[in-house]
């Protein structure tokens, strides 16, 4: 089978037992590998009744066929179960080198389920599998786990995926961290896998992928390399990383402020990537075979450190403006304890937020928080509340389970930005309203990663050949819904493949090498049809964990006009989803995948009866 190894590691945690399997060819066919594949297998298994936090919700780890191949900037992967943060599809995906080093090691992917009675770690060394006691580990932060997994495996090379103790303690928003500051950050993977007493996976090998054409594929690499130079955008993102996008954020007012509720503020040119260029940062980092090395190491010498991982675009917003703070330095050491502990900082970031923001209002008092004042712009206290939910200590175990409980425990639920129980992540529907189809449809709630709008209408490498055309980022037409749509399926499909979305060869580039390395014979069209399909799929998923058409929606405060760059526009959301059912083949009322689309996308056996 080229493009993949061809096995699957079960784990059974409860049992203890390891087993290979055959990958599904079928099921590869079918929805590729990364997510979509995952979501395939997940399908299978899980009903409405199945606990996120339970021995039965299975942790898949999954790569792509172009992973560990020569395809730059092919090296993530994806960790998918059903999400307790959201109780619904949950999917993170990582880049570094563990989705290479999983296929190295002789696996597409890994599905694991059951809950072990202690603490353990899992090894997986050239195809040989084993299951290890992890008591020293737990307690340990990310970074230490890292280190002593190598240590323990004789194998200073080797990749770790890990939990740190607020997966160990399942706080709901605890990521899978790896390749030091790497983090599969979204839907609370890290608590799926601290319930499952699994603390760490080291992966080391040597298997190689198997390739349909590797002349023909080797010279379509060349050329996706050869093209980074000429890429503006790729060119931007290895000056000054993702934080580069600060400025314009700025400037389009994308970048949300004081929770979600103010369009400027002149302080956030405090946040800008040019000046962490200048005053923090230490070098570029690469993924595995990737040229534009948008990640960055910098160093926060007043908190005593000279290498931090990070920060990227996402938690500069989350830990920074969201919360008013400007002090860059002592963002880059919020980011900097999220790694350690292992939280995803974007949740991590929105639920601190909301906190200011019900301190301010007077929802919650100090009487709530053990006497610590929440205040907007106190650098100080998000640093003391990520310690808190980490550990879910005093009012950081409630913060642990996120931005939708902590609201409803006050009893103001439309408080909360979120879109099915997911935070919001750092771009503004009212910015660029395609967006909004991508927050109510993304199948893990409010996600970036699933249809970047502020690319597209900024032209950062839409495929226009599929029909995703750039235009009036505040336009709200029917016909804007279905490209938003389309993109929504484009990126799922870069989900599937794990590619990192920071590549954008072109849409016949990236056919060529999906083709010189599977042999499938794709034609341009098969790639949205893949597209949709995996996105219809997780959407049945979720149908079958009681979402409804109610669901699609955005959340009051987005709902709301700001001055600045956004200039009072608010979306249309109805108007615009009307044209993503359409594109879809969901039902216009129901938000349900029709018989005819479910037919159309090659589903059938997948009709909604529920
Ligand atoms: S562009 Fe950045 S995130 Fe993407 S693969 Fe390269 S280094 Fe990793």
């Amino acid at each position: 089978m080229n493009g993949y190894i061809g096995k699957i590691l079960r784990v059974d945690l409860s049992t203890g037992e390891l087993w290979d399997e055959p990958l599904n060819e079928g099921y590869a066919r079918a929805f590729v590998g990364g997510s979509g594949l995952a979501a395939r297998y997940v399908y299978d298994v899980v009903d409405g009744a199945t606990d996120p936090l339970g021995p039965a919700n299975p942790l898949v780890f999954m790569t792509g066929p172009l992973v560990g191949t020569a395809m730059p900037s092919a090296g993530r992967c994806s960790v998918c179960a059903l999400s307790p943060l959201t109780g619904i599809w949950g999917e993170s995906n990582t880049g570094g080198f563990v989705g290479p080093e999983l296929r190295f090691a002789g696996y597409d992917g890994l599905i694991i389920t059951g809950q072990a009675d202690r603490p353990v770690w899992l090894s997986i060394v050239e195809g040989q599998a084993e299951l290890h006691d992890g008591s020293e580990l737990w307690g340990l932060d990310s970074y230490q786990t890292q280190e002593r997994v190598r240590e323990a495996l004789g194998q200073p090379k080797a990749r770790v995926a890990c939990i740190g103790p607020a997966g160990e303690k399942q706080a709901l928003m605890a990521a899978v961290m790896n390749d030091h500051g790497r983090a599969a950050g979204r839907t609370g993977m890290g608590a799926v896998m601290g319930a499952k007493n699994l603390k760490a996976i080291g992966l080391r090998g040597s298997s190689q992928v198997p390739l349909a054409d590797p002349d023909g594929f080797k010279a379509v690499v060349r050329e996706i390399v050869g093209e980074v130079g000429e890429d503006m955008a790729a060119q931007a993102l290895q000056l000054a990383g993702t934080a580069g996008y600060v400025d314009m954020a700025l400037m389009f007012g994308d970048l949300p402020i004081r929770y979600y509720q103010q369009g400027e503020w002149k302080e956030g040119g405090n946040l800008s990537g040019v000046l962490m260029v200048e005053q923090f940062q230490n070098r570029n980092i690469a993924c595995y075979r990737c040229p534009i090395a948008c990640g960055r190491e910098t160093r926060a010498p007043s908190y005593g450190l000279d290498v931090v991982d990070g920060p990227e675009y996402e938690t500069l917003g989350a830990l920074g403006s969201l919360v008013l703070v400007d002090d860059l330095e002592a963002v880059i050491y919020a980011g900097h304890l999220c790694n350690l502990y292992g939280l995803d900082t974007i949740s991590a970031g929105a639920t601190i937020g909301l906190a200011c923001e019900l301190f301010e209002r007077g929802v919650v008092t100090l009487a709530d928080t053990d006497g610590l004042a929440i205040r907007y712009g106190d650098a100080e206290t998000v640093h003391r509340l990520i310690e808190l939910i980490a550990r879910r200590e005093g009012f950081g175990d409630l913060l642990a389970e996120g931005s939708a409980a902590l609201a409803e425990r006050f009893g103001v639920p439309d408080l909360a930005v979120i879109v099915n129980r997911l935070e919001v992540p750092m771009h503004d529907p009212r910015a660029f309203t395609g967006l909004a189809v991508t927050y109510a449809l993304s199948p893990r709630g409010a996600c970036h990663m699933e249809g970047d709008m502020y690319g597209v209408d900024t032209g950062q490498g839409p495929p226009f050949e599929l029909g995703v055309i750039p235009g009036d980022r505040f336009e709200m037409s029917e016909e804007k819904g279905r490209i938003a749509a389309r993109q929504q399926a484009w990126r799922n499909l870069y989900n599937a493949l794990t590619l990192c979305q920071f590549q954008n060869p072109g849409v016949e580039r990236l056919l060529a090498a999906l083709n010189g390395v599977t042999g499938w014979g794709l034609e341009m069209d098969d790639l949205m049809t893949l597209g949709k399909r995996i996105v219809t799929l997780k959407r049945l998923l979720n149908l079958r964990r009681g979402v409804t058409r109610a669901a699609d929606r955005l959340p009051d405060l987005l709902l709301k006009p700001l001055e600045g760059g956004s200039e009072g526009v608010v979306p249309d959301v109805d108007l615009l989803l009307a044209g993503a059912y359409a594109e879809y083949g969901w039902h216009p009322e129901t938000g349900r995948p029709t018989e005819e689309g479910l037919r159309d996308l090659g589903l059938d056996g997948f009709i909604w009866t529920g």
